[in-house]
């Protein structure tokens, strides 16, 4: 009897191969971009014990309060998780490695899977994927707009430049925001009757959040709110002032968006969101700002930092409008073959042609040639390479353009890889003809 078939998890995708292979692409734009500004990889686990999170993103968020996938060890029960972002991880690898301190300022990224126990929907999931940038040990606003610009740049290397615009905002320092958040739920007290139920579980936990609420029922009153910019300053003011400056020298537009918090509790100062009218609810493609407590809450010295994270999933939604080809990569050389010996030399001549730098399809599961062929053709191919008993019997090889005109030719299997060396890539054969 067949038995059940045993389906995936909800929420956590399977990226199929036309898919992949178009995120494979996406992967190889954005990592030529990091390393052009400098950027190097940092690979962290994905299992993390459960309380760097509670300590960095914070107890009263979200995240920690109810979309981790914490679990503990049946075996020694550790209290772990599947990392929910990727800053606290990369900040833990840091420290543990001393890197700062042995190298000085770091400029880093990763790229993988998060984990969130959020409802499943278009451009959310369980299972997604960041790219993140971390900078460590940089105070001046030059790099909180080096992270901005450099993804201005990427939107235009990626041709998404009129999907996205940037909204950013300054959180300040922890006392100014200490004193706005008194005001703030002085404020919020006085209007309790027209909270919702998220806003009054907020309200003494984590009030900046009401601010970010989307209830329309709220807006009024959340827009008459203090601001949190009337608490700023002089020097949160001259930092958020200088990245505005940075932006406008780079020509990058943006608006500044007094109501913009992030979801984390780590963020100081600079805070910025890349937006997209194109994903419905699921607005957010790209954000991040600057963290300059977290180092030291996590046990380092006091070092400034700023970061951002990108979620593949929204960016690859977007992008298959512009990328919306097959990016498959197409063989040189598709092998055909029948019959025993030919078979044989056929699998040292697929090894041979590879020496020679081609891509080869070694056909795999026999059938006549007129399949073979048929096969070859749908591979992409531009050269079917074809061995039979006659071909085999003298060590020879044919071959036929699949995409071009010209007969198909035979030549001793010794010539066979410099004559398509010349063939396909105007590479000289030894004798100087082409
Ligand atoms: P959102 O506003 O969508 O909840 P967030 O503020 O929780 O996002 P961050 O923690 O800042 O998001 O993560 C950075 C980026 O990762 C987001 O801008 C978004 O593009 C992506 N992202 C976050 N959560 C998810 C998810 N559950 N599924 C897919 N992408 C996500
Ligand atoms: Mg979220």
């Amino acid at each position: 009897m067949a038995q059940k078939l045993i389906q995936g998890v909800k929420g956590m995708h399977d990226i199929l191969p036309e898919d992949a292979e178009r995120w494979e692409l996406f992967e190889e734009i954005v990592r030529g971009w990091l390393r052009d500004y400098g950027y190097r990889p940092i690979r962290t686990p994905i299992l993390e014990f459960t309380p760097l999170f509670v300590r960095s993103v914070g107890e009263h968020t979200d995240i920690v309060e109810r979309e981790m996938y914490a679990f503990e060890d049946r075996l020694n029960g550790d209290p772990l998780v599947l990392r929910p972002e990727g800053t606290a991880p990369c900040v833990r690898a840091v420290l543990e490695h001393n890197l700062i301190n042995a190298a000085g300022p770091q400029r880093l990224y990763y790229n993988g899977p998060m984990f969130r126990h959020e409802r499943p929907q278009k451009g959310r999931l369980r299972q997604f994927h960041q790219f993140g940038v971390e900078a460590f040990g940089y105070a001046g606003p030059d790099i909180d707009a080096e992270h901005i610009v450099m993804l201005s740049r990427l939107w235009r290397d990626l041709g998404l430049e009129d999907d996205i615009w940037l909204e950013i905002n300054s959180l300040g320092a922890s006392e100014e925001r200490a004193r706005h958040r008194e005001a703030l739920i002085a404020y919020l007290e006085t209007h309790i009757d027209l909270l919702d139920d998220d806003a009054r579980r907020r309200l003494h936990s984590n009030p900046l959040r009401i601010l970010d609420t989307k209830n329309p029922a709220l807006q009024a009153v959340v827009e008459a709110a203090p601001k949190l910019y009337e608490f700023l300053g002089v020097e949160s003011l001259a930092h958020f002032e200088g990245v505005q400056a940075l932006l406008r020298e780079a020509a990058v537009p943006f608006k500044v968006n007094h109501r913009l918090v992030r979801g984390l509790d780590y963020y100081n100062r600079t805070v910025f969101e890349w937006v997209t009218d194109k994903l419905g609810a699921q607005a957010t493609v790209c954000g991040g700002g600057r963290y300059d407590g977290l180092v030291e809450q996590l046990g380092g010295k006091p070092t400034p930092a700023c970061g951002f994270g990108m979620g593949i999933e929204r960016l690859m939604m977007l992008w298959a409008e512009v990328q919306a080809d097959s990016v498959r990569a197409e063989p040189d050389v598709y092998l055909v073959h029948q019959g025993e010996a030919a078979s044989r030399l056929a699998f040292r001549v697929a090894e041979q042609l590879r020496d020679h730098g081609f891509a080869v399809i070694y056909h795999c599961g026999g059938g006549n040639f007129k399949n073979q062929m048929k096969k070859a053709d749908a591979s992409g191919a531009r050269v079917a390479v074809i061995i039979g008993d006659d071909e085999a019997a003298a060590e020879e090889a044919s071959f036929k353009f699949m995409r071009e005109e010209g007969e198909q030719r035979r030549l001793p299997v010794a010539q066979l890889g410099e004559t398509l060396a010349a063939l396909l890539y105007n590479v000289e054969e030894e004798d100087g003809s082409v």
